[in-house]
């Protein structure tokens, strides 16, 4: 099974909007075992869809497109369908009423335009749309069924979910599992991982960098249920090996990581942010539940906010300034006893652009965690470039409290 994915729109093509619809497709199509074997974007663009359609019947079991069946869009795509297929309209009026009556219960009367969202290809199948008003449309050649989704994200995972992807279950699907690591380099851990991987066959292993450490995506060869369980074992000698470098599979993320190791002890934790400006506490109370063990934290960017706030000595400014261990320690010591949390952590760092020097560069940052025994405090050269830095930071004094509940860091 080798499917297709064509995203319509002028706003992907000039780079306006990010083509999530193409991520979701692929995924959802993966796990039920359809591998993609191309994906592509054109415009608004009558001619541009029919010379893929062209290209791409015949040559893929299912071919997938979202966009341009709005009332907005003169219906591009039903158009260039209707052409590459021959196919007439006819107007559904009992869709239409529908339409009518579904504006009437909000209270609004239905514009003239969504007419067309009625008109219906003779030659097309019509799929509901659980959440929106274009439906769905199904075209069938000789051996590729072609898929016509609205490129509204949620309406088109409402139409997949509802009416599509259960056609395509039974497939035996690919397995594929994602560890996350925190704390090691791309090339260190390739080099780390050099000897473990001659020996998983049968597996494909890719390396996804980014300022938040390094994804390790599995993939067995084998599908189905094989599949499953020789990404699962390898996964399992993976982390096996590496350890602590390893925090979480699929979905989790440090901030949920940590969160389980404090509920598990039932520990809470407070934050003194200055370069993050924050986004530790984002990432923290982006996990449901987070109440639980996040007491609250303040972001304090300004020295006179580190003294009033957070109780920081202004001699340890004035001797060692804001970016500084000495600052980090105290920053994390005030966080605890302001909140009465078991953990304080705390972040100090310069995101640049500017504000750095050749004794503290841009992307220089320090971290804190004071607990129960003391204070550890640590420097990192963190990437030079302001967000991802702030973003970067988060990440590790997230890390750098991890290891302390797994009572690694000293
Ligand atoms: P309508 O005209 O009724 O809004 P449509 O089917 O014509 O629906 P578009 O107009 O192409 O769809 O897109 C509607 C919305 O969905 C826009 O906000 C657009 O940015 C977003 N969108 C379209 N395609 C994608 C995509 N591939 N990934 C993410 N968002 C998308």
């Amino acid at each position: 099974m080798r499917a297709g994915i064509l995203t319509i729109g002028d706003e992907l093509i000039n780079g306006f909007t990010v083509d999530t619809n193409a991520v979701w497709l692929s995924q959802a199509l993966l796990s039920r075992g359809v591998s993609v074997a191309i994906k592509a974007s054109v415009g608004d663009e009558t001619g541009a869809i029919e010379a893929i359609l062209d290209q791409w019947d015949g040559e893929y079991d299912w071919v997938i497109t979202t966009g341009g069946l709005g009332p907005t869009h003169d219906d591009i795509t039903k158009s260039a369908f209707c052409n590459y297929f021959d196919s007439e309209i006819r107007f559904d009026e009992g869709y239409w009423q529908k339409l009518v009556e579904r504006f009437k219960g909000r209270g609004h009367t239905i514009p003239d335009n969504n007419r067309s969202q009625a008109e219906i290809p003779t030659k097309a199948e019509f799929i509901a749309n659980p959440v929106g008003t274009a439906p769905g449309l199904k075209f069938i050649s000789k051996s590729t069924t072609f898929i016509v989704l609205p490129g509204v994200p949620r309406e088109m995972k409402a139409i997949m979910t509802d009416h599509v992807l259960p056609d395509l279950e039974g497939q035996a699907p690919i397995a594929w599992l994602t560890l996350h690591t925190a704390g090691i380099f791309e090339s260190a851990l390739a080099m780390k991982l050099e000897p473990l991987l001659a020996k998983l066959g049968g597996i494909q292993l890719a390396y996804l960098p980014s300022y938040r450490g390094v994804d390790l995506r599995l993939r067995s060869l084998a599908t189905g249920e094989q599949g499953r369980s020789k990404v699962a074992s390898a996964a399992g000698e993976i982390e096996a090996f590496l350890g602590e470098r390893v925090y979480g599979r699929d979905g989790d993320t440090l901030a949920s990581v940590v969160g389980q190791l404090l509920l598990a002890r039932r520990e809470t934790v407070a934050l003194a942010e200055s370069c993050s400006g924050g986004v530790t506490a984002s990432d923290m109370t982006d996990v449901p539940g987070s109440s639980a063990y996040f007491k609250g934290g303040v972001v304090a960017y300004s020295d006179a906010a580190k003294v009033s706030q957070l109780g920081v000595n202004p001699a340890t400014l004035e001797t060692h300034g804001a970016v500084s261990e000495a600052t980090a320690r105290e920053l994390a010591e005030g966080a605890r006893i302001a909140f009465d949390a078991t953990w304080g952590v705390a972040t100090t760092g310069i995101a640049g652009p500017s504000g750095g020097s050749e004794e503290k560069p841009v992307g220089l940052v320090y971290l804190a965690v004071a607990g129960p025994d003391g204070t550890i405090t640590r420097e990192a050269r963190l990437v030079a470039d302001r967000l991802p830095h702030k973003s970067a930071t988060a990440h590790a004094a997230l890390n750098l409290l991890r290891l302390e509940l797994l009572g690694h860091g000293h």
